[in-house]
C-alpha cells in the first residue's frame, strides 16, 4: 500500500492515478502537527488494515491531478542518515558504518522547490537514497529482528551544500540541513510491497538528464545491519526517517531553474524545482572528482564533503 498526505495534509491511499482519502477511519484531533497525523496513521496501521483495505475498495477516489500531494512525513521525528554507503566498483575493505543527522525542518514534498542558500558553498549537489521509515520503536534491536520495526519505505534526496559552513574541513552536517534540502516522498511504500530493499533501482534525472542509476544490491551496510547500529546508538520511532545513502558515482549539481526526479523501483516519482536566489551556474554534469575519489577510496567522505 502507498500511503500518502495530501491537500491540508489529510491522510490517503494512492491507488494508481487516484488518491483515497482515509482520514474518516482515524480520530486525527488531537495531531497537533501534520507529522502526527502520519504516525497515528502509521502506530495504528496493523490493527486498521483491513478497514482500510474495505475502504479504499469502496470508498471516494479523487483523481491525483486533483490534489496537491505533500510530503508522506513532514516532520520526521529525526533524519539519521548513512555516510558513504556503496561498494561503487571499490574493492576496499568495508567502511565502519557511520551517520548523521540532517534537520526535520528541511523535508518538502512532491512539487516543492529546492530553495538555494546565498551563503557561499563549493557547490550543491543531488543524492538520491532509499530510505527507511521506521514504524515501531527501537532500541537496541539485534539485525536478525530489527525489520520487524520498519514500517515501509520512501524515496528521498539528500541534498548537500558542500564546504562553506562551519569548520573548513567541511565535515559538518549544517551543509546537509538548510530549509528545503530533504524532499522526501511521494509516498511511503509499506514494507509487504518490498519484498527485499536491497534489490532496488533507485533513479534520478535532471532536466530530463540521468544521473543517479543504480541499484541498491551495491549497499554496503544493508537496512537490518544499519538499523541494529543506528539504534544501538539512539531510540527510532515511528515516523523516523534513516536514509541509506547514495552511490556517488552519478552525483552532480543542482541550480537555479533545473527540475529534478526521483524514481525508485514500484516507489512512484518524486518531482522537485530548484530556485537560487544568487543564479550561481555548475558545469552540468556528473562530478567526476568525487565520483573518482570515492571509486578509488581516496576519500572516506564526510558529512559535507561526500557522503
Ligand atoms: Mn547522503
Amino acid at each position: 500500500m502507498k500511503l500518502v498526505l495530501f491537500d491540508d495534509f489529510r491522510p490517503g491511499v494512492l491507488d494508481g492515478d487516484a488518491v483515497c482519502p482515509i482520514d474518516e477511519l482515524f480520530d486525527l484531533k488531537g495531531a497537533a502537527h501534520p507529522q502526527d497525523r502520519i504516525v497515528e496513521v502509521i502506530v495504528r496501521f496493523p490493527e486498521l488494515r483491513p478497514a482500510i483495505e474495505a475502504h479504499v475498495a469502496g470508498g471516494a477516489r479523487l483523481p491525483i491531478g486533483e490534489v496537491r500531494l505533500r510530503p508522506p512525513l513532514p516532520r520526521p521525528g529525526k533524519i539519521v542518515c548513512a555516510r558513504a554507503n556503496y561498494r561503487e566498483g571499490s574493492d576496499r575493505e568495508p567502511w565502519p558504518m557511520d551517520a548523521f543527522l540532517k534537520s526535520p525542518e528541511a523535508v518538502i514534498g512532491p512539487g516543492d522547490t529546492v530553495v538555494l542558500p546565498e551563503r557561499r558553498h563549493d557547490v550543491f549537489h543531488h543524492e538520491a537514497e532509499l530510505a527507511v521509515v521506521i514504524g515501531k520503536e527501537a532500541s537496541k534491536v539485534p539485525a536478525e529482528s530489527v525489520m520487524a520495526h520498519v514500517f515501509g519505505y520512501v524515496g528521498f534526496m539528500d541534498v548537500s551544500a558542500r564546504k562553506g559552513i562551519g569548520r573548513p574541513d567541511g565535515a559538518s552536517f549544517l551543509g546537509k540541513s538548510y530549509d528545503t534540502f530533504a524532499p522526501l516522498g511521494p509516498a511511503i511504500v509499506t514494507a509487504d510491497e518490498v519484498a527485499d530493499p536491497h534489490v532496488l533501482q533507485v533513479r534520478y534525472w535532471v532536466n530530463g538528464e540521468l544521473r543517479h542509476d543504480y541499484n541498491t544490491s551495491d549497499i554496503e551496510h544493508g537496512v537490518p545491519e544499519f538499523l541494529e547500529f543506528v539504534s544501538s546508538v539512539m531510540t527510532l520511532y515511528p515516523g523516523d526517517v534513516v536514509a541509506m545513502g547514495t552511490n556517488h558515482q552519478q552525483i552532480g549539481p543542482l541550480q537555479h531553474g533545473d527540475h529534478a526526479v526521483l524514481e525508485i523501483d514500484g516507489f512512484g516519482r518524486l518531482e522537485v524545482d530548484v530556485v537560487d536566489p544568487l543564479r550561481r551556474t555548475w558545469a552540468r554534469q556528473v562530478d567526476q572528482e568525487i565520483a573518482t575519489k570515492v571509486r578509488q577510496s581516496l576519500v572516506v567522505p564526510d558529512a559535507s564533503s561526500a557522503p
